[in-house]
């Protein structure tokens, strides 16, 4: 079996999800051997035959084998073209890359999770995880912004978690609008309001200002800068330390992360040209 994440292989297309006029997901299924062992968090590369290929990050759960589950948003050469793929169609996959969310020293702690925009995705592979093994960890809280309601994808899904027992969703959107029940703001006004323990550990996953002014708001609640990760975005070509695209200083986010505890990637964040 080949086991080397660089080397490209082929995987079919065997479901696909609209989830927002412009966010669907893909059930991937590598041809020929198992997909390779995963952590909430990781991304593959997913290629477009002759177009060239993405990063994006894995939301199935790692006890699921057969597949990975990528949710993506349109937005221009790659993505448009896999827009126009289906069950049947083939792409080329490479991964899973990255460090992915410190799951193990998560374990008994009580997480918070904040997203913008479809930084879900990282985090959503977190919820699948601990909605999974609920038992293993202690409190649920998720915030999620988007910029309208019709950004927001998996509302049922994330309303229904606010049944289960010590779990809480709260939604909010820049525009309100028919139909909006959620908040209408920023999410990080979302941010007084949550229950803050001495083992709450949050993970935060959006456009870098969004990150920025989170975890100023979670240390104000307490929280401290060691128990705060981020998960960067940067455009990424080779995704193993070579090409420099992901460069952030001497780190490669590609290969350092993209999940970095706070504390120790916050000299390089929001510096214009680093
Ligand atoms: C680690 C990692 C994980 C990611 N996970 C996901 C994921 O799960 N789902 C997902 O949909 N995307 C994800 N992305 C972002 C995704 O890789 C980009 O959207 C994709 O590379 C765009 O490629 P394209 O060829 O379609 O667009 P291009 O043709 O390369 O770009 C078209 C235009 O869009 C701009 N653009 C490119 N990327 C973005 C972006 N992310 N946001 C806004 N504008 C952009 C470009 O600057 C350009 O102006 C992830 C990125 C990283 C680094």
């Amino acid at each position: 079996m080949e086991t080397d994440p660089h080397i490209p292989r082929p995987a079919i297309i065997r479901d696909r999800i609209e989830e927002t006029p412009t966010i669907f997901t893909l059930r991937l299924e590598p041809e020929g051997h198992s997909p390779l062992p995963f952590k909430p968090g990781q991304f593959n590369m997913v290629g477009v035959f002759g177009l060239g290929e993405v990063p994006l990050s894995i939301v199935s759960d790692p006890s699921d084998v057969d597949f990975f589950d990528h949710t993506i948003r349109i937005v221009g050469r790659v993505t448009g073209a896999m827009a126009r793929l289906g069950p049947g169609d083939r792409v080329s996959i490479r991964g899973p890359f990255g460090n992915g969310w410190p799951m193990d020293e998560s374990r008994g702690r009580d997480i918070v999770l904040v997203s913008g925009g479809l930084g879900c995705a990282p985090l959503v592979s977190v919820v699948n995880y601990v909605v999974r093994r609920r038992e293993e960890f202690g409190s649920l809280t998720v915030l999620h912004g988007v910029k309208n309601p019709g950004d927001l994808f998996w509302k049922e899904r994330l309303s229904r978690l606010n049944e289960q027992e010590g779990t809480r969703v709260f939604l909010t959107s820049d525009e309100g609008g028919a139909g909006w029940e959620g908040a209408v703001g920023p999410v990080t006004d979302l941010i007084p309001n949550i229950p803050v323990t001495l083992r709450t550990t949050a993970k935060i996953c959006g456009p870098e200002p969004m990150m920025l002014s989170t975890v100023r708001k979670l240390r104000d609640q307490g929280i401290p800068e060691d128990d705060l990760w981020v998960s960067l975005e940067r455009n990424m070509q080779c995704a193993a330390g070579f090409c420099g695209h992901c460069q952030l200083g001497e780190i490669f986010v590609c290969r350092g992360g993209p999940v970095f505890r706070y504390a120790e990637i916050k000299h390089r964040l929001g510096i214009r040209g680093l």
